[in-house]
Parts: structure tokens; sequence; C-alpha cells
């Protein structure tokens, strides 16, 4: 049966499954994101975080479980009689351009400018002019607070920049939510603050957004949820202040004493 979820339901997930062989990494995960919410994804490595996004998003289509931007079913189509089938490559692509990524290495392409860089899906995915395309990049490039640096080539960038390149291009094709994959872990620390303060502009304009992050403080000041994952299980998840200042799983309280006692937090 297609589901029909109300207006203020940016994106949605129910009961995803994800295995890799034997190693099932998502144990029935789901979620549910509003419109203008900012939610933070916390968890030890291998909790199936980076998975979990890339479900969403159906680069890694789930086993089970559903997920739809809007109240359009992502990656499958329902049919009569509670049957669906797998929609078409350009159809799932067209569904992704709704769904924007920030992955931590940046993979901006190194023979083209910034702007360049930025009209790219403007062009392939959305079809626009170039002068359209060009206005839409020049926007999204000074959001970022690079408006000096159209004409720049990514290798005279520093990471942090970068990086603020790669969420500029996402911008650009005005998704209607970001998932962002632990997007400063590969920075150096000094450059891990510029990266986040453009995040933190995004979430005060209340772009919907799922951040998976290492950075407990951006967590405890920019989101409105918190969501903590351990072996393909969400555990907890509620307002920043309950979930951090008085997790009620040892599971939490173990992992929030490790990352506040070895890394500082921003
Ligand atoms: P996290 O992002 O929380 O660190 P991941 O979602 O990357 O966790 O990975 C969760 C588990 O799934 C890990 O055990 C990882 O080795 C495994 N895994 C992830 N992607 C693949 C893949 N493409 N093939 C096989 N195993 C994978
Ligand atoms: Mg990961």
């Amino acid at each position: 049966m297609d589901m029909t979820i109300s207006a203020p339901v940016a994106l949605k997930a129910e009961g995803i499954v994800k295995s890799f062989g034997n190693n099932r990494v998502l144990d029935g995960v789901s979620l549910t994101v509003m419109r203008g919410e900012v939610v933070c994804v916390l968890g030890p490595s291998g909790s199936g975080k980076s998975t979990l996004l890339r479900c969403l998003n159906w680069l890694a289509p789930p086993d089970e479980g559903a997920v739809w931007i809007g109240d359009e079913r992502v990656g499958m189509r329902d049919l009569p009689g509670g049957l669906s089938a797998t929609r078409h490559e350009r159809e799932i692509r067209a569904q992704r351009s709704r769904i924007g990524m920030v992955f931590q290495s940046f993979n901006l392409w190194p023979h083209r400018t910034v702007l360049e860089n930025v009209m790219e899906g403007l062009l392939c995915v959305k079809h626009m002019s170039r002068p359209e395309a060009s206005a839409v990049a020049i926007a999204a490039v000074q959001q970022v607070g690079l408006g000096g640096k159209h004409a720049a080539y990514p290798a005279s960038l520093s990471g942090g920049q970068q990086q603020r390149v790669g969420i500029a291009r996402t911008l650009a094709m005005a998704p209607e939510v970001i998932l962002f994959d632990e997007p400063t872990s590969a920075l150096d620390p000094e450059l891990v603050g510029e990266v986040l303060a453009v995040m933190r502009g995004l979430a005060s304009k209340h772009t919907t957004m799922i951040v998976v992050t290492h950075e407990v403080g951006f967590a405890r000041d920019a989101a409105d949820r918190v969501i903590f994952m351990d072996g393909g299980h969400i555990i907890e998840q509620g307002p920043p202040a309950q979930v951090l200042g008085a997790p009620s799983s040892e599971r939490l309280r173990q992992f929030l004493f490790r990352f506040t006692s070895e890394t500082s937090t921003s």
C-alpha cells in the first residue's frame, strides 16, 4: 500500500535492514525527520551510521524496509496488492538530487574551478542553462563564505575550503534534506571550525539535515535531536540536553565519556 505522509515530514525510513554477507549492519532502523529539523547521529565506528545514510538515498538499497522523501517512496514504486518494484535508475537519480549528501572526502573535480564544480550537478542533473546554473552556483559559493574563490582550483584551497565547496555543491541543488557523513573527520583540527560554522549557519536557517558526526559540541548546540546508534540500532534519541546531558543507556554514557575525554569538542 502506498503510504502517504503528512506535509511536515521531510524524510521517513521504516524498518531498514541491511546486511553485508553475515554482517547485519542495520537491524530494523526507523527514522522520521521533519522539515526544518536538524538531527545529529552519534555512535561508535562500525555502528552502521554511514550505511544508514547510504540506505536513505539508495546508494545502498536496503534489504528490507522503506524510505520516503516527502510523500514519494525512494528506490521502489508501490504496486497494487502490497507489491513493489524497483524504480528506474533515472528516477532514483532524480530522487537522490532531492536528498543531498556531503561526504567526508569532498571529491571535487581537480581540473575544474570552484564555480564549475558547483555548477556540475545543475547542468547535468537539473539541466539548467549555463547562465542559470552560474547564478545559482555563485549564490551557493557565497553562502559558504567563498565568494572570492570562484575561479580557484581545488588544489589551491585548504581542506576546510574544499569541504565548504562540497557543501556549496550540495546546497546549489536545493535538496529537501542534506545528509552529512562525518564532514569534518578528514580535516586538520584547525580547519574543522570553519566547516562547522557553515553548518551552524545552515542549522540556524532550519535547513533539514541529518549529520553523522563525532563533534559532540556541534550536536549539543546545533541539533534539534540527537540519535545514538550502536550495533545497527538506534539506542537513544531526543533533545541534545536530554541525550547528551542525561544519557539513559550505559553504552551512550561510555561513548560520551570516551569522546569528551579523548577529543576536544568545538
Ligand atoms: P559507521 O559509519 O558507523 O562507522 P558503517 O556503516 O560504515 O559504520 O559500517 C558498519 C559495518 O558495515 C562495518 O562492520 C563495516 O565493515 C560494514 N560495511 C559497510 N559497508 C560495507 C560494504 N560495502 N561491504 C561490506 N561490509 C560493509
Ligand atoms: Mg561512517
